[in-house]
């Protein structure tokens, strides 16, 4: 509804919109705005807990006999020894329906001896036609991001080089965000791809990443605080596709930035 029409100023509604993005909504997730007012009470649903409570099992929730894809991933993830056994694991996968409607698996991009890991949120158009990520208009910032601090991902050497993956392989249908079942099942891949680059530092970009690794979201108020991920100083950033679409938000980006230099300025 348009303001005027909800009885709302500009002033009143610009108001409630900065609110909304100092607390961390600060992403559309439908294609048009929900009239909370207008919505139908929800009607109670039905109680489906079994009468006998059974113990619990891994796979709750699939019919008996279906395999756990989590509990797949983990027995396939924990099993790879190097980087190129990983890869060969999740491109032999099948537990997720994204895999059938990309080109490319999108592995990793970079140095795997880097100090700095990024992990990004899942590839997009340009990324599943090459299958390396971070190559489209937001991978380009990335790049000029990392440059302006003297990083890089083409960096031979692994004091000033980045190594680069997301938490999904496979690029979401029309760039959806991934549903939390899907970032279940891939997030096994992911912690054991960070358990074998081992870097000093993770780098973690936008709300996705920070909701797969954290279990947070709300990365207005995430990013520039150090966290521990595994031991590894951990930094929430921006997301360059967010720095696109706000360039206002370069400015925090930057003492972000700043902040990761530092970090590994301090030594090992
Ligand atoms: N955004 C991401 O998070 N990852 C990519 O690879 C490309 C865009």
């Amino acid at each position: 509804m348009p303001f005027m029409e909800s009885g709302m100023d500009y002033w009143a509604a610009k108001a409630a919109l900065d609110w909304q993005i100092e607390l961390g909504a600060t992403e559309a997730i439908g294609d048009s705005p929900v009239d909370c007012y207008a919505l139908q009470p929800a009607k109670p649903k039905p109680d489906l807990k079994p009468e006998k409570s059974d113990q619990t099992i891994p796979n709750a929730g699939l019919p008996t006999g279906v395999p756990d894809p989590v509990e797949i991933a983990r027995q396939m993830a924990s099993g790879a020894q190097d980087l190129e056994a990983l890869r060969a694991a999740l491109a032999a996968f099948e537990g997720c329906d994204l895999k059938r409607g990309a080109f490319n698996l999108v592995f990793a991009d970079g140095n795997p001896a880097a100090r700095v890991m990024i992990v990004g949120e899942a590839p997009g158009r340009e990324e599943d036609k090459e299958g390396r990520p971070f190559v489209g208009q937001a991978g380009k910032l990335l790049d000029k991001m990392l440059e302006a601090i003297g990083l890089s991902r083409d960096s031979t050497d692994a004091q000033d080089a980045v190594y680069i993956t997301n938490i999904l392989p496979w690029r979401p249908p029309q760039n959806r965000d991934p549903k939390p079942e899907e970032i279940a099942m891939l997030l096994p891949f992911v912690q054991r791809h960070i358990a074998l680059v081992n870097p000093d530092v993770l780098v973690l970009m936008g709300n996705i990443s920070c909701q797969a690794l954290l279990g947070k979201r709300g990365i207005t108020r995430l990013r520039g605080d150090w966290v521990d991920i595994a031991g590894k100083p951990t930094l929430p950033m921006f997301h360059p596709a967010y720095l696109l679409r706000t360039p206002l938000a370069k400015r925090e980006a930057w003492a972000d930035l700043l902040s990761l230099k530092a970090k590994l300025g301090t030594g090992r």
